[in-house]
């Protein structure tokens, strides 16, 4: 599962969460939901539209590194 950084706009703490794109997610220091989503590089990804494109990704490169 994708992980996605958040910037609170209320507090302006910046935090991690694993969710999925559409899940709604309050800022754990203040409980606001008015959040910015950061957009960080995980392997190059820097956009993820479902899990199954991280899953395959993945594992086509565990495959190369076990030759
Ligand atoms: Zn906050």
């Amino acid at each position: 599962m994708p992980t996605y950084d958040f910037k609170c706009n209320k507090c302006g703490k910046v935090f991690e969460v694993r969710v999925k794109s559409d899940a709604v997610v309050n800022c754990p220091k203040c409980n606001s939901i008015d959040l910015k989503k950061l957009i960080t590089g995980i392997g190059g990804i820097s956009f993820i539209g479902d899990g199954f494109y991280v899953n395959d990704y993945k594992d086509k490169d565990k495959g190369q590194s076990e030759e």
